[in-house]
Order: C-alpha cells, then structure tokens, then sequence
C-alpha cells in the first residue's frame, strides 16, 4: 500500500474487502498484525497484514490472558532495582503466586521527572534520580524502542501485551520497529506499579541497597541505606549496568564477576530531513514516519555500528555522577523533533583494559569509568559535552563552530580526535566514512558528534548457572537484565527479568 493508503481504516479498508473479494460492510472487524515501512525501492510501500473477521467479532480480551492475583500473605522474593528486568520480574512473580518486595533507589516516576527537568535546565545530577536511576530504569525517559534482536518471539510477545495492557498503544503489538516514546512512558510504568501493589506486592523508593550479608554461600540479609535488614526467600538483583556501587559491593563480598565484551563511542547528530532524504530517496511524505537508520562495519577487526537510533529525538545527558559525561538518546511518541541521533560505538576488546587486569571483573568498567571523566574533565561545566562537527572529526581537524543541536544542557567546541582514546577514534573515523558509502550524504559538516556513548552494554557479566539460573557460586541471588551482563536494551531485559523470576520461584518452592 502507498503511505497514504496505510495512513487510516478508511482508506485501507477498501483494499482489504478488495482482497477479500467482499464488501466493507461485510467486514465486522480488522486486526492490523504486522506493519512495517518499505524503502527499498524508488518508491516508498506499507506492507501491513490484517486479521479479518466477517459477521463476527473478536473472542478474546488481552486483558484477561494476563491474571495477577492476590499475593499479600505469599512467601516473599526480593527484587533490587524497578527498571524493566525488575519490574517484570516483579509481575511474573506474582502470575507465579510470590510476593515481590521491589526496593529502589530512586523516586517513582512522575517525581522523577522533575529532577530530569532540573538535570537539563540547571544541570543540577542528582545521583539517585536522574535518566539512569528511578522508576522504571534506564529506559523511562527514552525512545522506548522495543525491538531486540532476541529471537524468542513468544517472550517478546508477552512483554509488548503487558506494556500494551497497562497503556502503551496499540501500535506496539503489530509495528516491525515499535516504540513507546518519553512522553507515554512514565504512565505505562505508573501502571505497572499499581498493578503490583494492586495484587498485595511491595514497591520501596529512595532506598538504595548497600550491603549484603553472606552465610554458608546464601544471601542471609540485604542492608539498605537506611541500615534496615532485608530477609526473603530469594533475591533477584536487576540493577542495571550503571550501578557501579553495586558491582564494587559484589566484588567486596568475593563474589564472582567476569569482564565481558562492550562497546564505547559517541553520539551523532543529523538534521531528521537529511536521514529522512537518504532513506526515503528523497520520497518522505507526511504519512510516513521519522526516518530510522542501522549502520553496521568491520573496521581493523572490531565492529563499529549505530546504536539506539533515534529519530525525530534529542540527546541526553545520562550520567549518574557529576564527574563524567555519559550521552544517550530519547524521543517523544510522535519523534517529532528537528533531529535524528544515534550512537555510533566501537567494540572494545579485553587488550583495550589490560592496564586494568587487577581489577579483574571489572577491568572493563574502569575503561569505562575513565572514557566518561575524561570526556567531562574537556568541558568542566556540569553536564556540558564536548562535541565537534562530524567532518572536522574525520579530518583531525578543530572545528570553528557547531551547528545547532539537541542536548539541552549544552555543547562545548572540543578536539575530540586529540583526547579520544587511539583506538576509538582511528576506527570511529574509518566507520564514519564507510557508512557514507552506504548512506550518501551521512558524513556531513551538518552532523555534529557529543561525547561520550559508553553505556551501550555491560562491560560486566555476574555469572550464572545454566541450570537453575542462579549465581554459580550463590544458590539464592538471581541477578537480572543488563546489570547481569545477560541482556540489553528494555524488551530483552523484561524478557530476562520475566525468566529469572521463574528460576527464582522453582528455587523458592524447592528450599
Ligand atoms: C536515555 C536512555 C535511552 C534508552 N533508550 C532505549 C530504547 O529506546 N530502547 C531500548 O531497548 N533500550 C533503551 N535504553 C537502554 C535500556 O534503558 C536498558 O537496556 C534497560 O533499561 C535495562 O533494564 P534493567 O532493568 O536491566 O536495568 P535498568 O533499567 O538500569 O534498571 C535498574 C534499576 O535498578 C535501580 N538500582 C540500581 N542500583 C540499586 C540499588 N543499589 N538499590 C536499589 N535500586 C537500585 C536503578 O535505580 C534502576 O531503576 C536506553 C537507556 C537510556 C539511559
């Protein structure tokens, strides 16, 4: 279908009782399953599939698949963290008859909203609030892309109906790329936690989980900021990959982490009309979507490749500690903005944290850690990022002004082919010039680079045993989601926060 055909039921309707070989009036209900945008030709196609039902209407109601019942007098499971592994391990503990007792560290969403506002107009970071930390995690305040490349489908399907029942639009069930957008995504989370504390489960804010108690290679207790003790019959930790702390406090205790492969770079930002002119060959029009893009090279032996692209968005600031710049992406519903940004990151090898060996598990994270204070100590200036024009950074050479862009805090000209780390910048700049063969007109003096993306994944990995799921060397701590170095990205976290409640629940109805 054209564009304009795709745009509503009143103009695809007739091509489905075309197809049908019926009347509209005969159609009692159409079902959108599948929709996605066609660009590969000179012009622009919606292939989109439809579930039609003639003189009946549809049976079932997604709302009643998914029962959480009472669970207030349940033996308790102790989740860490309320991003999307933690919220929907919560969720699943319930459907599996367990109390969750969410403990987090931030504030529920809608205050946390105003600390995010205050990061951006004041660059005032609150260390225990802010795009990182709060209800709902890392992915609140985002993009809300939802797609993974798990291929699970099933699972997948679960995590988009639950966000689907608890407000997210429709859209997200039958969309090839969904996305839930900053703006919806505060109000899907809220939901979610009525929907636990509904069934009898416990949401905690403002708490931070400091320490742990080890016995005969058990958890015995959980110690928070507050120096309350914390007992359940099992824990699941689903801290996210920037709780530092909580990695240190791990390693403090001898338990196990392993260094794992991740990736570091900076963000890129175009003029939305210029993607929107290469990927639709110069075609857009006002039925069809922000354009998106997915770049991906071998360069000297390491991937260099787009992340989190975000169209019609802004970057923002992602740290969690005043000293360091951390950047990332994020748009409204309708990705409406002037700008399309996205990571673009290089792998980082295990040689590239070889100076911090001693570290041991967390090697990586201290090449992290430095890559982040480093791009701060450019600038100086609270959330300020150091940022250069695209060209002059593939060219060594400084630039004399930058264009317009989205950070809010605001960007400060910087050299960074002079202070990026060898080889981040060598291969950034050969990755740079190959996707401009692919996507003519990507290395533009119009695109501006913000430093620094260095969240993409873990550089961390809490190791688990296949078998029951839990801590190959701690029978009852089950750890979850991207902190645990097993997934990334909102969906593939949800996913295995869902899959470590069920281990957790098998463990707890076994001790
Ligand atoms: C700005 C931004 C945009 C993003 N956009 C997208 C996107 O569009 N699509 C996508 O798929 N992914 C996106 N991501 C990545 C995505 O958010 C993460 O992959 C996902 O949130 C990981 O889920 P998680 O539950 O494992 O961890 P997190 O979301 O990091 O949640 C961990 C939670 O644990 C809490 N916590 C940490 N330590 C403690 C402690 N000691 N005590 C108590 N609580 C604690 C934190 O406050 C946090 O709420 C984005 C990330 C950012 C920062």
């Amino acid at each position: 279908m054209s564009p304009a055909q795709a745009s509503s039921g009143e103009t695809y309707m007739p091509a489905i009782a075309q197809a049908l070989g019926v009347s509209v009036q005969e159609i009692t209900f159409a079902r959108i399953i599948r929709k996605s945008v066609d660009a590969r030709g000179r012009s622009i196609k919606i292939n989109m599939s439809f579930q039609v039902y003639l003189d009946e209407e549809p049976a079932s109601n997604l709302e009643n698949e998914y029962q959480y019942q009472p669970v207030e007098n349940k033996p308790e499971i102790v989740v860490v963290g309320a991003g999307p592994a933690g919220l929907f391990a919560a969720l699943r503990l319930i459907e599996l008859g367990y109390k969750p007792v969410v403990i987090e560290r931030g504030k529920p969403v809608h205050e946390r909203k105003s600390d995010i506002d205050l990061l951006e107009s004041n660059h005032i970071l609150n260390r225990e609030s802010n795009y990182c930390f709060g209800e709902g995690g890392a992915g609140t305040f985002s993009d809300g892309k939802l797609y993974t490349r798990s291929k699970k489908r099933g699972d997948i399907s679960r995590i988009l109906e639950i966000l689907y029942i608890h407000g997210a639009d429709e859209s997200i069930l039958y969309e090839a790329h969904p996305h839930i957008g900053s703006d919806k995504l505060p109000g899907v989370i809220t939901n979610i936690r009525k929907t636990i504390q509904g069934a009898g489960g416990v949401m905690s804010f403002n708490t931070r989980v400091t320490d742990l108690k080890l016995v005969d290679g058990r958890i015995d207790y959980l110690v928070t900021d507050k120096n309350e003790k914390i007992r359940g019959n099992a824990y699941i930790f689903a801290t996210g990959h920037s709780a530092r702390d909580v990695y240190f406090m791990m390693q403090s205790k001898g338990i196990l982490l392993e260094a794992k492969p991740f990736a570091m770079g900076v963000r890129v930002e175009h003029p939305q009309g210029l993607i929107d002119q290469i990927q639709y060959h110069g075609h857009k029009d006002r039925h069809l979507p922000a354009a998106a893009y997915n770049v991906v090279e071998q360069v000297n032996g390491r991937g260099v490749y787009s992340f989190c692209m975000c169209p019609g968005g802004q970057i923002v600031p992602s740290a969690t500690n005043e000293s360091e710049i951390v950047v990332n992406g994020m748009s409204l519903s309708e990705r409406n903005s002037p700008f399309a940004n996205s990571g673009i990151v290089v792998q980082v090898m295990p040689e590239d944290y070889r100076n911090y060996q001693n570290l041991e598990g967390l090697a990586g994270l201290r090449l992290q850690e430095l890559f982040e204070e480093k791009a701060y100590r450019q600038v100086q200036n609270g959330q300020r990022a150091p940022a250069q024009r695209l060209t002059d950074f593939v060219s060594n050479r400084n630039s004399q002004n930058l264009p317009v862009n989205s950070y809010l805090p605001g960007t400060v000209m910087s050299p960074m082919h002079e202070w990026m780390p060898d080889f981040i910048k060598r291969n950034l700049q050969e990755g740079f010039k190959k996707f401009d063969t692919k996507m003519r007109g990507f290395l533009t003096r119009d695109a501006v680079i913000v430093g620094v993306e260095s969240r993409t994944s873990s550089p961390v990995r809490i190791p688990r045993d296949p078998e029951s799921g839990s801590h190959t060397r701690i029978s009852n701590l089950f750890t979850a989601g991207e902190g645990a170095g097993y997934s990334g990205g909102i969906v593939s976290s949800a996913v295995d926060g869902e899959n470590m409640a069920a281990s957790c629940a098998r463990f707890a109805a076994g001790s």
